[in-house]
């Protein structure tokens, strides 16, 4: 009785995380993708907005809109970051990122080029919500990761170059002790990217993180140099690391192509890497 009641107040005292399920992570890449092609600009990728929004609602997270005009080869265009938080109590903050744009391309849905990082972030928050944080732990979907045209770095990272001169500027950077990318994270292949132009301390802690769930042969250590949405963060001097499988189908094959589909996808891919961002989270907590 006494041992009983002991458990219930440690189970009243600290909810359990959900799970991260690999399944429901795929359901929203699946509904972001029924949009069809959400090129910036678009209404279906306004559409994708405010099913992403209402979803983050409804896991009691805190959203914000940030609004911005993005300066692209084709003209100003407006453009939206989501943001969502769950709030600690130490003023740090640990930062997960993805975008949920996709390239302008015809017949281009991009089930892992954009659809991915967003049914992985909309998961994580399924997954936070109701847990006592350390930390605050902010999700940011980036609007305008692609390029218009060619790739520059005048035209490319809209969102994310906007929210770091953003948070730059109010004061967010300094409370941040990382920021975690994610991109095209789907593959039913899953073999992710050792990111030498990320943060060496960040690298370390997840791919650590990655051997201790046993998730080792996803988490190969075959250096490569990747310009994704965490540059702009390292520009400012963040611990910023970037997770992305950058081998999607035969030789790239299916990178930027209409091959870019649901079915080259598995859940056990986003289960595999929102796990192991749920131990980085934990670990970055619980470190200082
Ligand atoms: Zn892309």
């Amino acid at each position: 009785m006494y041992r009983a009641t002991l458990l219930f107040l440690a189970a009243l005292a600290a909810p359990a995380a959900h799970d991260f399920s690999g399944e429901r992570a795929m359901d929203y890449t699946r509904k972001a993708v029924a949009y069809g092609p959400r090129p910036i600009g678009s209404p279906a990728l306004r559409r994708l907005e405010a099913f992403i929004v209402s979803t983050l609602k409804s896991d009691g997270c805190q959203v914000t809109v940030d609004s911005f005009t993005g300066h692209t080869p084709n003209g100003p265009v407006a453009m939206h970051n989501v943001i969502c938080r769950f709030p600690g109590s130490t003023g740090k903050a640990i930062v997960i990122t993805g975008h949920y744009d996709t390239k302008i391309l015809p017949r281009f849905v991009g089930a892992n080029d954009g659809g991915s990082s967003a049914g992985l972030l909309l998961e994580l928050a399924h997954a936070l919500q109701g847990v006592p944080r350390k930390d605050d732990v902010l999700l940011v979907f980036f609007d305008g990761e692609e390029a218009v045209k060619e790739w520059t770095d005048a035209d490319s990272l809209y969102g994310s170059r906007h929210l770091a001169d953003r948070w730059q500027a109010d004061g967010t950077l300094a409370r941040i002790k990382a920021l975690i990318n994610v991109d095209m994270i789907g593959d039913r292949d899953l073999e992710l990217v050792y990111d030498m132009s990320s943060s060496a301390q960040v690298r370390t802690l997840v791919w650590d993180a990655a051997d201790a769930l046993g998730y080792s042969s996803h988490f190969p250590r075959a250096p490569n140099a990747i310009t994704d949405d965490h540059v702009p963060f390292l520009q400012h001097g963040v611990k910023a690391l970037d997770l992305i499988d950058f081998d999607y189908g035969p030789n790239n094959s299916y990178w930027h192509t209409p091959e870019d589909t649901m079915d080259k996808l598995a859940p056990r891919s986003f289960e595999v890497v929102g796990r192991v961002v749920l131990e980085a989270i934990r670990r970055l907590e619980a470190a200082y």
